[in-house]
């Protein structure tokens, strides 16, 4: 069977990134970068104030204190026309350009106002003090941002400073995903006998949406041929396709044999893992089609491990594989009877600076809850048989 690494390894290297398309700098927060950023202008444009205070020459203030001449006074968007001279002082806000002459800006609170024309200042400056110089932030011709960079705040921000007004992305998947089985019930449905609720559409929707792809829901498709095959190929108009259930070797699992009668060609069917051992990967033409195991905490573990890297890949991101891992210690045993790669649900704390993690309890794939209250997944590694209290663990954060 194949370990998670292998299974990983096929799926990225059969993913492509999306096109590029231009957007508007509204609509990018989210959204990774296709071009490179150089800065066709300085951030700040021109060297300007960095308090409230006085412009002057820091010269006249070696020895203090120092009465100077105020000749003027200087607002953020504003400019000063005249020629900071010996003796004389321009009264300047923050962000007001320094005026010629001046090499520091005294903070206000460091002077006395003696009257409407003089000021006392009672502290020394240097030159350059409190003055934030042209291109500090960032130099007319750097690199500022990377293809694959994400957008978050800060770098719209950063764009915005640049005075872009639209950058070239690359276009946001749209995956769609179907839940399979007979027992199904849409929420909102009264629960006949034997039937249980839709939970994946849900989980995947969010899971989906805090990626960043555009999700499109296929609904529930009973366990039948002719159903499903109607759904599946309906999502293989999206860029991307999930399902969940069906893929285990049960009477009613059909999932992998309408695949391959729709024409997806499946690349592996289970991975050495627990929970999410059934997991399926296939592709129709180029477009990557994963069959997620049924049982809630399956859908969620494999979405984590393989859908969601495969999909950063799509996306444009960089590094697709990158999560945060962390050590921590233990807080109670694990063991495990098997040679599989456990993904064990827990609670990351700090305890007097030090990170611990406690399993959440029950680790049954059926058992949503126990994932709902945890944080991180631990990593049980195939080899490792057991894992004392207080051990080291790798943990990687929900
Ligand atoms: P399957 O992989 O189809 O054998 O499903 C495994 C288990 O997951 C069964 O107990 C199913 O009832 C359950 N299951 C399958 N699909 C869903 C779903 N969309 N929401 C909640 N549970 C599900
Ligand atoms: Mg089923």
């Amino acid at each position: 069977m194949l370990s998670a690494r292998e299974a990983l390894d096929i799926i990225l290297s059969s993913v492509r990134t999306m096109p590029a398309e231009t957007v508007d700098l509204r609509q990018t927060h989210g959204r990774v970068l296709a071009e490179q950023i150089i800065a066709a202008e300085s951030v700040p444009p021109f060297d300007n104030s960095a308090m409230d205070g006085y412009a002057l020459r820091s010269e006249d203030v070696g020895s203090v204190p120092r009465n100077l001449k105020i000749i003027g006074e200087v607002a953020a968007g504003k400019i000063f026309m005249g020629r900071v001279g010996p003796g004389e002082a321009v009264r300047i806000m923050t962000g007001g350009k320094i005026p010629p002459g001046a090499d520091a800006v005294v903070q206000q609170e460091w002077t006395e106002a003696l009257n409407e024309h003089q000021i006392k200042v009672l502290r020394p400056v240097t030159a350059g003090h409190n003055i934030r110089r042209a291109g500090e932030d960032i130099a007319e011709g750097q690199i500022v941002l990377e293809p694959g960079c994400e957008l978050r705040a800060a770098q719209v921000g950063v764009l915005a400073s640049l005075g872009r007004t639209s950058v070239t992305l690359y276009r946001t998947p749209k995956v769609a995903f179907l839940a399979t089985g007979d027992e199904l019930v849409e929420v909102g449905q009264p629960l006949e006998p034997g039937k249980i609720r839709n939970s994946n559409s849900y989980t995947l929707s969010g899971l989906l949406e805090e990626l960043g792809a555009e999700a499109i829901d296929l609904g529930i498709a009973r366990d039948d041929r002719t159903e499903l095959k109607e759904k599946l190929l309906e999502g293989l108009h999206a860029d991307a396709l999930l399902t969940s259930g069906g893929v285990s070797v049960g009477k009613h699992d059909l999932v992998q044999n309408v695949m391959r009668e729709i024409g997806v060609e499946i690349k592996f069917w289970k991975v050495n893992i627990k929970p999410g051992m059934p997991f399926l990967f296939g592709a129709f033409e180029d477009k990557p089609v994963f069959g997620l195991p049924g049982n809630p905490v399956s859908t969620m573990v494999t979405f984590l491990q393989f859908v969601r890297p495969a999909l950063r890949k799509m996306m444009g991101v960089r590094n697709p594989e990158k999560s945060l891992r962390l050590r921590a210690e233990l807080t109670e045993e694990i063991s495990k009877r098997d040679a599989k790669r456990h993904f064990v649900r827990g609670t990351l704390e700090t305890e007097n600076g030090m990170l611990k993690v406690r399993p959440t309890g029950t680790q049954s794939s059926a058992v949503l809850t126990s994932l709902s209250r945890a944080n991180c997944l631990i990593i049980i590694p195939e080899m490792t048989e057991s894992l004392k209290k207080r051990e080291m663990v790798e943990v990687e954060l929900l």
